[in-house]
């Protein structure tokens, strides 16, 4: 089977590891260059867009910002899944609230913006601080603001309207300051059948903005409960076929969600080595209408996020149950570059493992594997 993934980084190249023996052939077509490149070796393919649909047995995609004229010839093909309406649920948060007050899960209080009185307005209703998103853009904490005082509301109305004023297709929206206790995400495969298979739920740490940690196997069946819950009320909602990952805020042991990716997501790369069936293989899977593999938790497992680093210290590798994932990228400062995965039996000796990783990895590049390690042991 020949399958397109829309976008050419990481987790194309990630599904195409895993996607090669299921006999599954992956192009990625790289939406900013035009090209349509191996996932893996880079290697360039003399194919525009419409030869690769007409090539591919399947499309889906590793983002949600992808061109509207790209997402039309996908869906035309009748091919392409998750398809339209799940990826622009993704890539538009003013989309993504509609989705989530229909399918009735909870998320937090906002107001959408495309004028000064809607501010007023939210700053009125939600109280501050306010967190501020723009609709159509932002990734890792890009395109964002925080309003704490209203002494600082007519600043950022400036930099809002300049936004705005930029595309008349652009919203922001204002939401209310969650004071959440962790931030949690779920990931998990609906396969065309309306079968649904979810991982364990994830703890994720943060570090200005970008992921920088994420934890599995350390919550608790409420929890776990609530996440698949609303896992499928959202799944369910957009009758969706591949992974999909749920970020939420955990608020006094109450799930909320933050905000949803129609796709596999950097926090289940630790699904690598912690269950049967990792998420980019259940993503290809469910695309390619083959059943679902196990998701049920192995050994507990870390992922840690290398950012901006021009390499993984070799020596991590010394260390039992842990893994290397380099993505061949060009380095840039805070890029992400490559994760190390680390599993063990049980929950002290996955902190003993991090807390030898630790010596290799500086704090300040690794934020967090210290005091996770403390938190484990
Ligand atoms: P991603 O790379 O995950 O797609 P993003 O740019 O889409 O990130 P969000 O996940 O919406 O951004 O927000 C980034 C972070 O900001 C969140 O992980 C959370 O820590 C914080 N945050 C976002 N919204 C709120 C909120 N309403 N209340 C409190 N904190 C928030
Ligand atoms: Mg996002
Ligand atoms: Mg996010």
């Amino acid at each position: 089977m020949q399958m397109l993934v829309l976008g050419a980084g990481q987790l194309a190249r990630m599904m195409a590891l895993v996607a090669a023996p299921l006999d599954i052939h992956i192009r990625a077509y790289d939406v900013v260059s035009e090209q349509v490149l191996h996932p893996v070796t880079g290697e360039r393919y003399e194919q525009n867009l419409a030869q690769a649909i007409a090539a591919s047995d399947r499309i889906t995609a590793e983002f949600e910002h992808i061109p509207a004229d790209v997402l039309a010839l996908c869906e035309q093909s009748g091919k392409f899944f998750p398809g339209k309406k799940a990826i622009e649920c993704g890539g538009d948060r003013a989309k993504e609230k509609a989705l989530l007050d229909g399918a009735g899960v909870p998320s937090a209080p906002y107001v959408l913006v495309t004028e000064r009185t809607h501010l007023d307005q939210a700053i009125d209703e939600l109280g501050l601080p306010l967190v501020i998103k723009t609709c159509q853009a932002g990734y890792d904490g890009k395109g964002q603001w925080r309003l704490k005082n209203i002494q600082q509301a007519d600043d950022i109305w400036q930099e809002m309207r300049a936004f705005l004023d930029k595309d008349t297709a652009h919203s922001i929206i204002c939401e209310k300051m969650i004071p959440f206790d962790r931030e949690v995400s779920v990931i998990g495969a609906r396969d065309a059948q309306g079968n649904v298979k979810v991982y364990p739920v994830t703890e994720n740490e943060h570090t200005d903005g970008v992921l920088s940690l994420s934890v599995a196997g350390i919550v608790s069946q409420d929890i776990q409960a609530q996440g698949i819950d609303a896992y499928h009320k959202i799944a369910d909602a957009l009758d969706y076929v591949g992974v999909l990952a749920i970020e939420f805020f955990d608020v006094d042991g109450e799930l909320m969600v933050n905000e949803i990716a129609p796709r596999v997501h950097n926090s289940g790369h630790w699904t690598q080595q912690g269950v049967y069936c990792c998420q980019f293989e259940n993503h290809v899977r469910a695309v390619a209408d083959l059943p679902l593999g196990c998701t049920d938790l192995l050994q507990p497992s870390v992922m840690i996020n290398v950012l901006g680093q021009a390499a993984i210290p070799k020596q991590v590798l010394a260390t039992t149950g842990a893994r290397s994932h380099w993505y061949g990228k060009t380095v840039k400062p805070g890029r992400k570059m490559g994760h190390i995965n680390v599993s063990a039996d049980t929950l002290h000796e996955l902190g003993e493992r991090l807390n030898e990783l630790h010596e290799h990895l500086s704090e300040q590049d690794y934020p967090g594997v210290e005091s996770r390690a403390r938190l484990l042991m």
